[in-house]
């Protein structure tokens, strides 16, 4: 089976080709972070717009790259939630045209599950159940994969979103847009015990998260050296800061394997890509026995070779949509479209 996917949600516009879900044939990936860079974050509006532009050559290049020819695609795959709604629409629309021509089955995927999927690509070996850490850049939630596209969320974030914090700090910080990988490399150089921010456990049974605190800390910290005219070591913020959020997602994470007694721990979004993360996790699951697994680094941000392997599962799960898929800025994981038309 050729699944075609399309990913549009954020500010990357990503075509793929994947056969069977997990042999990605192409991934093409074109970012929009330069354009949204000056603006400190992605503008919605010119996020869409720049889609538009894109999306059909990303598409066609994605073809070129895997060898195949449109006609071959067996079915489409697209992200329709959760996202930006007006870059979603692209994609979908996109989507629908391209179905409805090659009259061929359209899979709405959602965006998300599109992050845990992009471990089944990296390990071909991996199957649920397992627990999965998603941290993107919208979404913090702690999930059981029980099977293929069945979830059930142990905890999630109150507020801020782990990506989101880092960007926010970042910005604060005075770095550039996204913050996340230049907090990641500050950090290496810095000491994460020179200054102590706060760890938010919430209650003790909780796997809940809250990262709005440590954002109010660090900036708190930057304002009052500031007014000091202190210098501030960046690097020793920066280390201080994924310190405390890595080791709050590592606890949480790894209770929540051994209250669900599985013995395999994935990470998945875009702050995978996170080197402490990375670690530390790895370090204390091995402590447990708890095998680690995180993506790639292409593969842990937005693509649209994890959206392919998405719909794939969604397609062998008999999840299907038809041309009145829409747009689902909000769409919640593990919630499937419902076809308007029965044919
Ligand atoms: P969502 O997937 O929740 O809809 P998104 O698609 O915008 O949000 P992703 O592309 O999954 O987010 O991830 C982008 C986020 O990952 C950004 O917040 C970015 O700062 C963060 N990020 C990327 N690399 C790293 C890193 N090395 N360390 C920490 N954060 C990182
Ligand atoms: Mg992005
Ligand atoms: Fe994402």
């Amino acid at each position: 089976i050729l699944t075609l996917a399309i990913e549009t949600s954020c500010d990357e516009t990503s075509a793929a080709v994947v056969r069977n879900g997990r042999e990605v044939l192409s991934n093409v990936i074109s970012s929009q972070i330069d354009l949204h860079k000056k603006f400190g974050g992605v503008v919605p509006e010119v996020a869409s717009r720049k889609h538009v532009e894109n999306v059909n050559l990303v598409i066609q290049e994605s073809l070129d790259v895997a060898g195949i020819k449109l006609k071959e695609i067996d079915q489409i795959g697209v992200t329709y939630g959760p996202g930006l709604v007006g870059a979603l629409l692209v994609g979908v629309s996109a989507a629908k045209a391209l179905a409805y021509a090659l009259k061929v089955p359209l899979i709405g995927v959602n965006h998300i599950e599109g992050h845990i999927c992009a471990n089944y690509i990296e390990d071909k070996t991996l199957t649920p159940p397992f627990l999965c850490l998603i941290v993107s850049g919208g979404h913090s939630h702690l999930v059981h994969v029980k099977d293929y596209g069945i979830y059930e969320v142990l905890g999630k974030t109150r507020d801020d979103a782990v990506g989101e914090a880092f960007d926010k700090v970042a910005r604060a910080m005075g770095l550039g847009y996204p913050g996340g990988p230049l907090i990641d490399g500050l950090a290496q150089k810095g000491d994460p015990e020179a200054i102590k921010f706060p760890r938010v456990y919430l209650e003790a049974d909780s796997f809940d998260f809250s990262f709005s605190g440590i954002k109010s800390a660090v900036l708190n910290y930057l304002n009052g050296e500031r007014q000091k005219g202190n210098k501030i070591s960046l690097e020793n913020v920066a280390a201080g800061f994924q310190q405390a959020v890595t080791e709050v997602l590592v606890h949480k994470t790894i209770e929540g394997a051994k209250q669900k007694k599985t013995d395999t721990i994935v990470l998945a979004g875009g702050v995978a890509a996170n080197s402490g993360l990375r670690k530390l996790l790895t370090e204390e699951g091995k402590k447990q026995g708890l095998r680690v697994k995180y993506p790639s680094l292409t593969l842990c941000t937005d693509n649209a070779a994890m959206i392919g392997c998405a719909a794939y599962y969604d397609s062998l799960g008999g999840h299907r949509a038809d041309l009145y898929l829409n747009a689902v800025p909000n769409l919640k994981l593990g919630e499937k479209y419902v076809r308007f038309s029965q044919e």
